[in-house]
């Protein structure tokens, strides 16, 4: 695990490179989020075999772009790849013509809002070719020119290079607890050279797993799975090769867009009303904050992770919106380190509550003898718990989580669970699993 000056510096190092479905600046990416992880996660970069069905879609081909220019015939180069790759529509086909003003339109993109920045487009599905400029390069173009527009690319069906993604997993203290499930913490990694959208998701996901790792949840914890890969068809292709693993997995956050100035914006789980969206709701309840319904813009994996077929209650967190968004203008300078590693914190408290929370179900009859077995508190030391007990002790019928019962006395989680842990180590309660939401099918 390499040392970091700053989560910014992290995203600096793969911000320009060309990201996308599949592609090598895609790897290279997850060869540099894999060293920023945890040694402790066992982070592994997985390959996925092009054309591959993935439920009802296919795994993509990897993108390879050899060259990519639009040149005014007998004139200057109007936009170059190499100079960023967000010029040429990503997923574009081979093209090597020369047309008038009025047939190269139509494969020309502009943002009107924003006259000096190059919009990002894909068709990764559509297979149109096309380039991407500012406002103020196309304006500029001689209506009556002749173009010479080449995209020398190649979709590459080699099952040795094929998609990639990548996992990691953390354990809480004194190993795995298998009956316990697992949340997954999720960010993508397919925008070309754009840095909130989506490289600050993904170091606010690396400092997460690093907190996690420095300071692991209690023994008896849902392990935490990280992932990284490209928006929706990663989650396709990962939970569709990986079915089994899908009962397991007890909730999940989306994480992306945290590095600029503004606000948390958290959004809901398709339950609404989980467990998990409880716990958000308690983490940001001091936070300045926006809250939003599931699938809300932006969505995100989450539309897949708690989609159809899988359901695994998924919440969002994310600073949108900022104008920058798929630009140029969305690079390292609206980034800011303090934005990213304080959406990690959010994300940390919730995670750590979630992942720690069980139901307790009791063993004992009557009510229990507190002072003959070390479970009385004096209300000198701490008077709120002491007027608590009774209505704690009446809870453990296995229908509340440890988390519920403390919203219901309004006692803080951590100071209900350490009490709780003690009926636990008496035997006087047995923790039951968060139960599983997800669909078998
Ligand atoms: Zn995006």
């Amino acid at each position: 695990m390499k040392p970091y000056t700053s989560l910014k510096s992290i995203l600096a190092e793969f911000f320009p490179l060309h990201r996308t479905l599949a592609s090598d600046d895609q790897d290279k990416t997850l060869e540099i989020v894999g060293s920023y992880m945890p040694d402790t996660s066992n982070y592994t970069i997985e390959n996925y075999k092009p054309l591959d069905p993935a439920w009802t879609w296919k795994v993509p081909e990897r993108y390879v772009v050899h060259e990519a220019y639009l040149e005014i015939l007998g004139g200057e180069r109007v936009v170059d790849f190499k100079d960023n790759p967000l010029h040429i529509v990503s997923y574009s086909p081979p093209v090597d013509k020369v047309l008038a003003f009025e047939e190269l339109q139509p494969h020309l993109y502009f943002n009107e809002k924003r006259p000096h920045a190059v919009p990002w487009m894909f068709k990764y599905y559509d297979r149109d070719w096309g380039f991407c400029m500012s406002k103020n390069a196309f304006d500029k173009l001689p209506r009556d020119g002749k173009f010479h527009a080449v995209i020398k690319s190649e979709f590459v069906t080699d099952p040795m290079r094929g998609f990639k993604l990548a996992t990691a997993v953390i354990h809480p203290q004194g190993g795995p607890t298998p009956e316990a499930g697992e949340m997954i913490v999720q960010a993508h990694t397919c925008h070309p050279m754009q840095a909130n959208d989506d490289g600050a998701g993904v170091v606010s996901t690396i400092e997460l797993a690093r907190r996690l790792a420095e300071n692991p949840l209690p023994p008896g914890s849902m392990g935490v799975r990280f992932w990284f890969g490209p928006e929706t068809i990663g989650t396709i292709v990962y939970l569709s090769h990986n079915e089994n693993l899908i009962p397991s997995l007890r909730g999940g956050i989306f994480m992306e867009m945290t590095g600029n100035r503004n606000k948390i914006a958290w959004h809901h789980s398709r339950q609404r009303d989980h467990l998990l969206d409880r716990i958000a709701k308690y983490v940001v309840k001091n936070v300045q904050h926006e809250e939003r319904s599931f699938a809300d813009y932006p969505p995100n994996d989450e539309r897949v992770m708690n989609g159809p077929g899988v359901n695994v209650p998924t919440i969002s967190i994310n600073r949108w919106p900022y104008d920058e968004y798929h630009t140029t203008d969305d690079n390292l300078d609206i980034i800011h380190d303090e934005m990213l590693s304080d959406a990690a914190a959010v994300a940390e408290r919730v995670v750590r509550i979630f992942a720690s929370n069980y139901v307790p179900k009791r063993t004992f009859r009557g009510p229990v003898f507190l002072s003959g077995n070390g479970l009385w508190v004096d209300w000198q030391e701490n008077f709120a718990l002491n007027r608590a007990i009774e209505k704690i002790m009446m809870r453990f019928e296995g229908e509340h989580s440890v988390f519920d019962i403390a919203d219901q006395v309004g006692l803080d989680y951590w100071m209900v669970r350490e009490y709780v842990e003690k009926f636990r180590a008496k035997g006087f309660v047995i923790p039951l699993p968060i139960p599983s939401e997800a669909q078998a099918a």
